[in-house]
């Protein structure tokens, strides 16, 4: 089978090249389904693997705009649309600088599983641009996001495409980019989901990714018989989803003792609760794109420069961006007796690392399965956006529950590997076979 694998890689390479993250990401996958697609003559006779790893269409623009000084500016827009065998393509728009083709590809690649495990009928897709959103004012990023929807307008639809947030967009920009697209076309539709609450936006939206992996990590634990009460969590990053995942955890009985930023990490034993996580969510309205206030404020530790694996835990949670977590991360978790590892990221964990996860027999979720709950509940704003209603907070939570179990159970029912689960694989395998099965319906279209 490993040939097999390597034979197809060297397809998908040739015809990719440079794009290191949309091979990690492709490799992960066609080494979980290679045995299926092998056994299954009508995927091998439709070329579904040669097709699934085909965007359907990559869109790349210019964003010229202006800053406050009165330079002119220039960044790279993206939007690829991945597969939409099940749904409008449906993915967020990360604004970061190291945004390129490649990382838009992995992470429209992974989205288009992910939103397939969620049930929902949606496909995949992914754009952004290499905008570094530090320190730019309020009007700048106006003006950047109209610039941006200035293109991206005419290719997106709410049946069509709908973006949503990621990595520095988030409430704030999908204001701008939504009220642009409403001048554009003078329509109010549910063109993008994270939306604000009294616009058409849905109640727990801004915190599902984060309690959506929580919930996972939950139905994680009970398979081995054990809770998340009293838990010590290690969280990374400290943005939307490290938010949201201190909430729930904080709600469950367990405890958060790290977040990190680009400058380093903060170690508060007590557990960060109440006002200080509040306290999260003005660092990231700061712009300022570092931890080292909350130290300074609450009198915490700050290791500059570090990782916060190196804190003892029962359960790590990599939430800010791929690649975070390395071999050397992943063997000083593993001396300190982590029991869980979950990707609240998109690809945060490399190959190697989940290697050592998998052999040291703990349980590891990857982020298609695990932080599908941000998507599934912006799947869950487009279904209210389509009745034209709102739903309590309660019923879009009960809902995100009930996604997040349905996946941990795909993962079950095609991970078991003997007594292990190895919900890599059972992820890949079950979000995989409903989008060929689909393609295969379609037609060769
Ligand atoms: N950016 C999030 C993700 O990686 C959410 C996408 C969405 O809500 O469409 O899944």
């Amino acid at each position: 089978m490993s040939s097999v694998v390597e034979n197809f890689m060297n397809y998908v390479v040739a015809k990719n090249p440079n794009e290191p993250e949309f091979h990690q990401a492709v490799r992960e996958v066609v080494e979980s389904v290679m045995p299926v697609v092998d056994a299954t003559p009508a995927y091998k006779r439709a070329k579904i693997l040669e097709r699934i790893v085909e965007p359907e269409r990559t869109i790349m623009f210019r964003v010229p705009w202006t800053d406050d000084r009165g330079e002119i500016r220039v960044n790279k827009g993206y939007r690829v649309e991945f597969n939409s065998a099940l749904g409008p393509y449906k993915g967020g728009l990360r604004f970061h600088a190291n945004v390129t083709l490649s990382t838009m590809k992995f992470l429209g690649f992974e989205q288009t599983f992910k939103n397939s495990l969620t049930t929902l009928p949606m496909g995949g897709g992914k754009g952004g641009s290499d905008l570094d959103p530090r320190g730019m004012s309020d009007n700048e990023m106006m003006r950047f996001c109209q610039a941006f929807m200035a293109e991206l307008f005419r290719h997106i639809g709410a049946d069509t495409d709908v973006p949503a947030g990621d990595i520095g967009v988030g409430g704030r920009e999908i204001g701008y980019l939504f009220g642009m697209y409403k001048k554009l076309r003078n329509e109010f539709t549910g063109v993008l989901t994270g939306k604000g609450l009294n616009w058409g936006g849905s109640l727990v939206r801004p915190e599902a990714t984060g309690f959506g992996a929580t919930y996972f990590i939950e139905e994680m634990l009970k398979t081995r018989g054990e809770a998340l009460q009293n838990k010590k969590v290690a969280v990374s990053g400290f943005g939307n989803v490290a938010w949201g995942v201190a909430l729930k955890m904080t709600d469950l009985g367990a405890k958060v003792v790290t977040i990190s930023g680009p400058d380093g990490f903060v170690h508060d034993p007590d557990g960060i609760k109440g006002e200080k996580i509040d306290y999260m969510l003005q660092m990231r309205a700061s712009g300022r794109d570092r931890v080292q206030d909350y130290a300074d404020k609450f009198k915490v530790e700050f290791h500059a420069g570090k990782r916060p694996w190196i804190v003892p835990c029962d359960v790590a949670v990599p939430a800010a961006i791929q690649n975070e977590l390395d071999e050397n991360d992943a063997r000083a978790l593993l001396k300190n007796g982590v029991k869980c590892v979950c990707e609240a990221a998109n690809m945060p964990v490399v190959p190697k690392a989940v290697h050592l996860f998998q052999e040291a027999k703990i349980l590891f979720a990857p982020g298609k399965a695990a932080n599908a709950g941000g998507v599934g509940t912006s799947g869950l704003e487009m279904s209210q956006n389509a009745q034209h209603l709102c739903w309590a907070r309660e019923e879009v939570d009960m809902r995100l529950k009930q996604i997040m179990e349905r996946i941990h159970h795909t993962c079950l029912t095609y991970g078991q590997e003997g007594t292990y689960t190895n919900y890599v694989k059972g992820a890949n395998v079950g979000g995989f076979i409903k989008v060929a099965d689909a393609m295969l319906d379609q037609g060769l279209v």
